[in-house]
């Protein structure tokens, strides 16, 4: 059996389990999908969103990428929020990081590898936004771990500067958005306690002024 085989089996061994389980699972499943929560995470490996929170297809509408970046100019991105907010009508967007990520990592170096820099470019912004926030004793893997910790903070602002985001709080949709990290060394996710629920909770320059 060759690795894409053994995937196969692996996949056909998990839907007979799910069936048995509840029968009327995929049937139901097929007719809609309706989650709460949008994810936006690490591609990462380690990091699978529906696992590590105890979660059935169906309940997470999930976007990952190196680093867990929310940047405005990401149609990819932009499209999966547009679709979880205006159309799901999810009420939580969970921002996701995890302690030493690679991209984290990466952006903290200065070497180069070729097109992702361009994408890691937006981590050296928000380190150079906070260096003073950065004690001079940390070691590297504590260097990495905080900024893991503020990039989560600066990709829940950048949900919550897209009109978006913006334009359900308008209309009175109930919509928070929040920043967790996860640890790959114990499973556990770590609330950030930056959730934001309200224009009203950002910066005045990023708040949208509906009526003009
Ligand atoms: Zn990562």
């Amino acid at each position: 059996m060759n690795e894409i085989q053994r995937l196969l089996q692996q996949n056909s061994d998990w839907a007979q389990q799910i069936k048995a389980e509840d029968p009327a699972f995929f049937e139901s499943l097929a007719a809609q999908q309706a989650p709460k929560y949008l994810w936006i995470g690490c591609s990462d490996s380690r990091v699978p969103a529906n696992q590590l929170l105890g979660l059935l297809p169906g309940d997470i509408f999930v976007h990952r990428n190196i680093a867990n970046l929310v940047v405005h100019t990401d149609l990819n991105c932009m499209s999966v929020i547009q679709y979880a907010v205006d159309v799901l009508k999810v009420k939580h967007i969970i921002v996701t990081g995890h302690y030493g990520c690679g991209g984290i990592k990466t952006a903290l170096e200065n070497s180069s590898h070729g097109l992702i820099d361009y994408w890691l470019r937006n981590i050296k912004d928000t380190y150079q936004k906070h260096q003073a926030r950065f004690d001079p004793d940390m070691s590297q893997e504590q260097r990495v771990d905080y900024l893991c910790e503020l990039n989560v903070m600066e990709q829940v602002a950048n949900v919550c500067h897209t009109s978006i985001v913006q334009n359900a709080w308008q209309r009175g949709q109930a919509l928070t958005v929040h920043g967790i990290v996860y640890s790959i060394k114990d499973g556990l996710l770590k609330d950030l306690n930056v959730a934001v629920s309200s224009a009203e909770q950002l910066d005045h320059i990023y708040q949208i002024d509906h009526s003009c």
